[in-house]
């Protein structure tokens, strides 16, 4: 064996060389001519590392061996025991060098197509190492892996390690298997065979019984066959590995001194893969030149060989127990041969002895053949094995030289392929055809659809638009209408906003007159006020001036009550003095009269005080008395019915004047005085007894009792029927003033108008005279106080009889009488009337309420004028009469 190295030393890099290939190859390629000649052609002279990149381009392509290292890990024993001692190689992976120690100093280094260290992953090294093999087995090449390497340095890993429990172990056979598979169509076929060569004999692992099978050259294609062994189809993954592990179990392994689980046999797996490349199979043909045209009916057979040489180890070395020599030659002759055949194909060598050895009879494609091939060796680190793994080296480096002849398997049967491609071709120009006819069809299908739907969307579009038109007419009818109906809204409300522009402008009109009218009424405000004022100057100086009147007055009023007394007292003394000057001339002429009588009758008349009896004389009381005491009671009363009319006078005479004494009143009544003096009331018709009589019963009168014993006498009517009878003032005052005494006893109150009383006082103010119309006035008071008296204690509730009777009129006319005792007696008549509520209304028609008014204001007794003011306040009816007069009772 020679080698071409050239070497350099002293720590140069030792670059191989590539051989300067001979002009032939050895026989039993199986090649055209034409189409070898070609390759050779294409190969010559080519580096090794640019024919790798060409292996690719063509069926029939040269491809140089491509050698991968890979360095097993140190195991436990190296560890231990060349822990002290360095590897004997170094790998610079990157470069894809490798270093071999010579010594300490010195190292050769090696180029290889790959450096795979020892920690280069199983995947790695199938990618790098088996997969463009198993790549262009798949395209119909033959493709051979290769492990080379001495024993125990990771052949067996690299190549058919199952990994069950690892499943990145997995080795090269599964990986390729797995590959095959991924790419393996249904009508693909995949079938397996696997041997051992173990001391020149082939048997089937997986069949062992087939022992010492024989190879088989065609002499005719060169192919190789080993009949009777099993070729066993595998559909899948799963059955293979089964497969592989029956082989693995079949494996005949001896154990070798080096390592126990080293193998001395040659294990081989052969895949036929045939792959029908279809009409659509461009899976496999589209590196191909028939797949770039037409396709044609092709099988495609592929054979993909993984071989787990035998140990490397020199035979001297391996030389153990149980193993003849001869074995061990035997077990390494088809390794020396597989050498030898590298090294005449690494040299061109004419001569190529493949028939030396069973190994390279069956490899005879794999090496310097048809097939694309890829070596991986195996080398340990320890030094020990430095011969070894440089030989190994060497071995792998000389591989390296050794250039392939690629041959595409392929079969073609052109006949067929003629009458199909025939066949084909009509068919073709039938589906053209029908193709054409179908697409024109379908264009004219196209465009009459398209017309439909072109129509069908017009239409449509038309609907639509009209219907768009009419809604939007609709629309716009409603907006019409709606801004119409707006429209009169807005016209009414604009109306309705004039409206009250207009009214608004009547409104302010009236109002303009209301302020002219105002500012009128204003003015005549003012001249009123000026008025007023000017009026209540006037009034000042008025009132000044009544005051002034009515001061005079009062002290006229004065003057005249004076003056009055005086006459009074000057009739009485007139009287005293008549009746002394008759009862003297009495005397005179009868003799036996009795004097003392006569005497005592002036005293007897005065306090009743008859202004009118012309005789009363100026003779004390004590005469009158006396004859009272001397004459006796009871004899001056028979003399009321003496036959002289004179007589009967003046015993009425003295009768009165002793009734005008309280003390004799009693007595007058207990003898009987009081019926004689109503008697000569009815009895006599002399006027002058009636007013002496009348004189009398006023003066008894006075006593309440006595008041009651005149009433039951029918007192009432006999002195109603004298005023009625009477012309005499007099008379007539003293009927008055009888009855007035008797108005005021509470208890008689309605008898007495029974009987006429309250018409007979009215009656009597016909006569004009003021001492008359005083008494009626007090007759009328004390009524009128006994009425408010009885109606305060809820005895009286009805009208007051004075007014029933009619005595209002007379009452409200002579309210302001300037005669002041029958005015004060008025006064506190209507005071007595209006405070009993009843009364109010016919007081204010009959006009009393203005003279109460008056008297609340004017009344110069001031008791009458707040009784007055008290009374006009009390009564609401008067109230209610005065604020609607707009008066203030104060
Ligand atoms: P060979 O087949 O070359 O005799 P093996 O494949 O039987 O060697 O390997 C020998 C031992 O080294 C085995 O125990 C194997 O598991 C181990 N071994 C080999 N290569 C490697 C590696 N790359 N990584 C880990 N262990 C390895
Ligand atoms: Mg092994």
């Amino acid at each position: 064996m020679s080698t071409n190295y050239s070497y350099k030393n002293g720590g140069g890099v030792k670059t191989k060389s590539v051989s300067s290939s001979s002009s032939s190859y050895s026989s039993g390629y199986k090649s055209k001519p034409a189409v070898t000649s070609n390759l050779r052609r294409n190969s010559t002279g080519s580096s090794a590392n640019s024919a790798a990149g060409a292996h690719k381009d063509a069926p029939g392509v040269s491809g140089r061996v491509r050698v991968a290292v890979r360095l097993r890990p140190k195991n436990s024993e190296e560890l231990s025991t060349d822990a002290d001692f360095a590897d004997c190689v170094e790998l610079q992976p990157e470069l894809k060098r490798l270093k071999l120690r010579k010594n300490n100093w010195d190292s050769d280094t090696f180029e290889f197509d790959e450096v795979l260290t020892e920690f280069a992953s199983q995947k790695r090294v199938y990618e790098v190492v088996a997969k463009p093999v198993v790549e262009s087995v798949l395209e119909g090449y033959n493709g051979t892996v290769m492990a080379y390497g001495q024993t125990g340095t990771g052949k067996t890993y690299t190549l058919g390690k199952l990994g069950d429990e690892d499943t990145s172990a997995r080795g090269i056979m599964v990986r390729a298997m797995e590959d095959i598979f991924a790419e393996a169509t249904e009508t693909d076929s995949i079938s397996v065979s696997y041997i051992q060569l173990y001391m020149e004999t082939i048997q089937d692992l997986l069949e062992p019984a087939n022992d010492n099978l024989s190879i088989v050259e065609d002499p005719k294609s060169g192919d190789i066959t080993l009949p009777g062994t099993s070729l066993i189809e595998v559909k899948d993954q799963q059955s293979f590995v089964e497969l592989l592990r029956l082989g693995e179990a079949h494996r005949f392994a001896t154990n070798t001194k080096l390592n126990t689980e080293s193998s001395r046999s040659h294990a081989i797996l052969m895949v036929h893969v045939k792959k029908s490349v279809g009409v659509s199979g461009d899976n496999v043909g589209s590196k191909s030149h028939m797949n770039r045209t037409m396709k044609p009916p092709v099988v495609r057979k592929g054979k993909l060989i993984v071989v787990d040489l035998a140990g490397s180890e020199r035979i001297d070395k391996s030389g153990s127990e149980g193993h003849t020599l001869e074995e061990a030659k035997s077990i390494n002759l088809s390794l020396s041969a597989l050498g030898k055949c590298i090294n005449a194909l690494a040299e061109n060598s004419s001569h190529v002895p493949v028939r030396d050895s069973k190994l390279t009879r069956l490899l005879r494609d794999s090496f310097g053949g048809t097939a694309r091939t890829s070596l991986v060796i195996t080398i340990g680190p320890s030094p020990r094995h430095r011969g070894e793994t440089s030989s190994t080296i060497m071995f792998g480096q000389r591989a390296m030289k050794v250039e392939n002849m690629l041959k595409i398997k392929e079969e073609f049967d052109y006949k067929s392929l003629a009458r199909k491609l025939d066949v084909q071709v009509e068919s073709l120009i039938a589906q053209h055809e029908r193709q054409q006819k179908a697409y024109q069809d379908e264009i004219e299908k196209i465009s009459l659809e398209a017309k439909k739907q072109i129509s069908q969307a017009e239409k449509s579009f038309a609907d639509s638009l009209e219907k768009e038109r009419l809604k939007y007419q609709r629309d716009c009818m409603e907006s019409i209408k709606k801004l119409e109906a707006q429209l009169a809204v807005n016209e009414l409300k604009e109306e309705s906003l004039n409206k009250p522009n207009e009214e608004l402008n009547e409104v302010k009109k009236l109002l303009q007159n209301e302020i002219r009218l105002r500012k009128t009424a204003e003015e005549e405000v003012k001249n009123l006020q000026n008025q007023v004022a000017q009026w209540k100057r006037s009034e000042v100086a008025g009132n000044a001036e009544i005051l002034k009147l009515r001061k005079m007055l009062e002290d006229e009023v004065h003057q005249r009550e004076k003056l009055e007394e005086e006459i009074s007292v000057l009739q009485n003394q007139l009287l005293q003095l008549s009746f002394d000057a008759n009862e003297t001339r009495k005397l005179l002429e009868s003799g036996d009269r009795s004097v003392d009588m006569t005497g005592d009758m002036g005293s007897l008349i005065s306090p009743v005080r008859q202004p009118q009896m012309r005789y009363s004389g100026e003779q004390e009381k004590g005469s009158v008395a006396t004859l009272f005491e001397q004459v006796g009671l009871q004899k001056i009363l028979s003399l009321l019915e003496a036959e002289d009319p004179d007589v009967r006078i003046h015993a009425v005479k003295v009768i009165a004047n002793l009734a005008a004494e309280a003390n004799n009143q009693e007595k007058i009544v207990e003898a009987g005085g009081l019926a004689s003096l109503l008697d000569l009331l009815s009895s006599s018709d002399d006027e002058n007894i009636h007013r002496v009589a009348a004189g009398a019963i006023a003066n008894l009168a006075m006593n309440e009792a006595n008041q009651e014993l005149i009433m039951s006498q029918g007192g009432i009517s006999l002195l109603a029927m004298t005023a009625q009878n009477a012309d005499d003032p007099q008379t007539l005052r003293m009927v008055a003033g009888a009855i007035a005494n008797l108005c005021g006893n509470d208890k008689l109150q309605l008898v007495l108008r029974a009987e006429g009383g309250i018409k007979a006082l009215l009656s009597m103010v016909r006569c004009k005279h003021p001492d008359v119309l005083a008494q009626v006035a007090r007759g009328i008071a004390n009524f009128a106080k006994c009425e408010s008296r009885a109606s305060t204690q809820g005895i009286k509730s009805g009208k007051s009889l004075l007014i029933e009777d009619g005595a209002l009129a007379w009452i409200v006319k002579n309210a302001s009488n300037e005669a002041s005792p029958i005015r004060r007696h008025i006064e506190l008549a209507l005071c007595h009337l209006a405070q009993h509520e009843v009364n109010a209304k016919d007081m204010i028609s009959g006009g009393a309420l203005w003279e109460l008014v008056r008297i609340s204001r004017d009344c110069s007794r001031e008791d009458i004028r707040i009784l007055a003011r008290r009374t006009l306040s009390s009564s609401p009816s008067f109230q209610v009469e005065l604020k609607r007069l707009r008066l203030n009772s104060g």
